[in-house]
């Protein structure tokens, strides 16, 4: 069985010498446990947090032992009855080709409503994700424009379909590229996009959204933020959920320059972390299951095939190869 383990903790980006690709031997199931093999695992952006050595939200990566992370498997071996051999499930031992874990810690998932991959998208931490910074942290209301930067990722291609459901009349996004943008408004869902590689931001989101923004879902940080301050409208609220634009910053960096406009504006800005909302979990899943069956909340995959070529994805992800979820997809899966 082959894992990823972290070789050294990357200076800036990172780069394919920080990892390596380790041979390791497969355990036995004890009692309570079972032997998972790995279908599919999920590589995320918060991952690049955890390779500094700096407590955060979740610890760092250990150097030279495998990383983890979402995944889901099946179930080869067990000596815990209520999974057994055959069942799907998904864990936490993610960047690896097989598991063995305490039968608690594997969540059986169900593959009749949705393929087991989507679990670590639409029905994982990403879905959950977008519905809980729309619904709690920023609550979109009906008629709103809400703008979603990192619009054609996993967790934005989620929000912009989540956040038409909550009721906005306006939904606008950025992202990287013409392509991506084109794709934004002829198939995510978007009513306007942004190319934010071109520049000018400001007057592009202006543009964009000229009634203003009434509820900015921040995946990026930056120049998204500063651009959005000025597009609020009086009473907005934006998302804090990630600042991918700083995730390879060497130095600290300075935060916008217009933030005193959230004062004359009564803006509430507010940063959460998806793990705080596991009380909207199975709202969110009854809700998901049913726009996934009616087609409203389409799944966006970008697949990479093999644990080989897991650190690519990885890098791949925060350069923007992906559209929508990234996923390791492995075997047959
Ligand atoms: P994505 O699928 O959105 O993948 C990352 C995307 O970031 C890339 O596709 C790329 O798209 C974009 N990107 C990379 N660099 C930049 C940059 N400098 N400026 C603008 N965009 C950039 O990942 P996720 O959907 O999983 O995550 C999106 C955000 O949500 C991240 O910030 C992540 O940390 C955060 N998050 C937060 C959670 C929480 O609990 N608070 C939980 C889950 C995610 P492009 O081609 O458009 O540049």
């Amino acid at each position: 069985s082959r894992e990823v383990h972290l070789a050294a903790r990357p200076s800036g980006e990172p780069v394919p010498e920080d990892f390596a690709l380790v041979e390791a031997e497969v355990p036995d199931p004890g009692p309570g446990q079972v032997l998972i093999r790995n279908d599919w695992f999920s590589v995320d952006p918060y991952m690049r947090g955890r390779m500094n050595d700096v407590k955060s939200y979740t610890p760092p990566f250990a150097l030279n032992a495998p990383m983890d992370g979402g995944a889901v498997g099946t179930v080869v071996a067990s000596e815990a009855p209520e999974l057994p051999v055959g069942s799907t499930v998904r864990h936490f031992q993610g960047w690896r080709e097989y598991a063995v874990l305490d039968a608690v810690s594997a969540e059986p998932i169900d593959t009749g409503i949705a393929p087991a991959q989507a679990y670590l998208g639409r029905l994982g931490m990403t879905g959950l994700t977008a519905y809980a910074g729309l619904k709690e942290v920023a609550p979109v209301r009906e008629g709103d424009t809400v703008f979603v930067s990192g619009a054609a990722g996993a967790v934005g291609t989620a929000a912009a379909r989540i956040a038409r459901h909550l009721g906005a009349a306006r939904v606008v996004g950025s992202a990287g590229g013409p392509e991506k943008t084109r794709r934004l408004v002829e198939e995510f869902g978007y009513d306007a996009a942004i190319d934010y590689r071109k520049g000018g931001l400001t007057a592009a989101l202006r543009e964009a959204a000229p009634d203003g923004v009434d509820v900015y879902f921040d995946n990026v940080g930056g120049d998204h933020l500063r651009a959005a301050l000025f597009a609020l409208n009086q009473g907005g609220r934006v998302a804090l959920c990630g600042a991918i634009s700083m995730y390879n910053a060497t130095e600290p960096v300075p935060g916008p320059d217009n933030l005193a406009l959230a004062i004359g504006k009564r803006l509430t800005l507010r940063g959460f972390i998806v793990a705080d909302h596991g009380h909207l979990a199975g709202e969110y899943a009854r809700l998901a299951a049913g726009w996934l069956a009616d087609g409203s909340l389409p799944r966006e995959e970008t697949v990479v095939d093999g644990i080989e070529n897991a650190v690519d994805a990885f890098i791949g992800l925060l350069n923007g190869a992906n559209t929508g979820k990234m996923l390791v997809r492995l075997g047959q899966g």
